[in-house]
């Protein structure tokens, strides 16, 4: 994002954030609870390249952000390497260990590949302040937030999409908006 693209509209990050009103729901993960086959199925029916965790679906309150190709490493890893973890393996972000029944496969720790303090922006936040961020962080996505839970994300690219769309919009329709 060059500092010259200049940001002048009035627009609010939930108008740039996804998933839009008709998009499918945000893919993200709890951080106990799914097994490794379920996470797999997450991540090879999307093709993001990151994944938030959350405490639970029902809460959304936001873990930490994992990326694809560390899931995917790791998982791989695991399989080959570790001592009996298979698709029913639970996978955990938690800092302790779940406690499993004596007769479950053993679970796949994956804390460590979480960044555990992704940042953040709240849905109201004015796009030019959004862009500011990205630009003065150098982030690829950010997380945004509703009353402290999780309602989407956004990437360069959707700002870079957003910036083009109005850059060709009909002057008439960004005056009479
Ligand atoms: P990029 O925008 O650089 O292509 P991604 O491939 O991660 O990055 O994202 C593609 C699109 O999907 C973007 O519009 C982004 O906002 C959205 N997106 C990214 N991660 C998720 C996710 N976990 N769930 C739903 N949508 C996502």
């Amino acid at each position: 994002l060059e500092p010259k693209e200049e940001f002048e509209h009035s627009s609010l990050t939930v108008d740039v954030m996804r998933p839009k009103r008709s998009d499918p729901a945000l893919a993200v993960l709890t951080q106990e609870g799914m097994t490794v086959g379920q996470v797999e199925a997450l991540v090879e029916s999307t093709h993001y390249s990151g994944f938030p965790v959350v405490v639970s679906q029902e809460s959304q309150r936001l873990v930490g952000f994992v990326l694809r190709r560390d899931l995917l490493i790791s998982i791989d890893n695991a399989r080959k390497r570790q001592e009996g973890v298979v698709s029913a393996s639970q996978v955990v972000f938690t800092e302790h260990a779940p406690s499993v029944a004596a007769d479950a496969p053993p679970p796949l720790r994956l804390r460590g590949i979480m960044d555990l303090s992704p940042f953040t922006v709240t849905d109201h936040t004015p796009m030019d302040i959004t862009v500011d961020i990205f630009r003065k962080l150098g982030l690829r996505q950010c997380l945004v937030t509703h009353n402290g839970r999780l309602l989407g994300i956004i990437t360069k690219k959707d700002i870079l999409k957003h910036m083009a769309q109005i850059a060709n919009r009909d002057p008439d329709s960004i005056l009479f908006n």
